[in-house]
């Protein structure tokens, strides 16, 4: 499968159905912001041009792993060496 950029003009918001104008080249794995309801949308495929809604619940699930999880691991084995002390 080509994973090349390509040029696209503009999609279709999947969450205010509002074309969302880009005019420059995407990438697969982008994520676009619709200008109009702020939601953010990954690109799946560029042809055909696919693109996905990334769900809040969704991005509070990567916000939670990428921030609130290391330090809760760090701190339960902080609380584990204090019990084995
Ligand atoms: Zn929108």
């Amino acid at each position: 499968m080509e994973n090349k950029p390509k040029f696209v003009q503009s999609v279709v918001c999947k969450d205010c159905d509002e074309p969302v104008e880009l005019n420059r080249e995407i990438q697969v794995g982008e994520i676009i912001e619709c200008q109009n309801c702020g939601a953010e949308m990954e690109v799946i495929s560029l042809d055909p041009l696919e693109i996905s809604l990334i769900e809040p619940k969704a991005a509070l699930i990567r916000y939670a792993i990428t921030f609130l999880f290391p330090p809760l691991a760090g701190l339960t084995a902080q609380a584990l060496s204090k019990l084995i002390r």
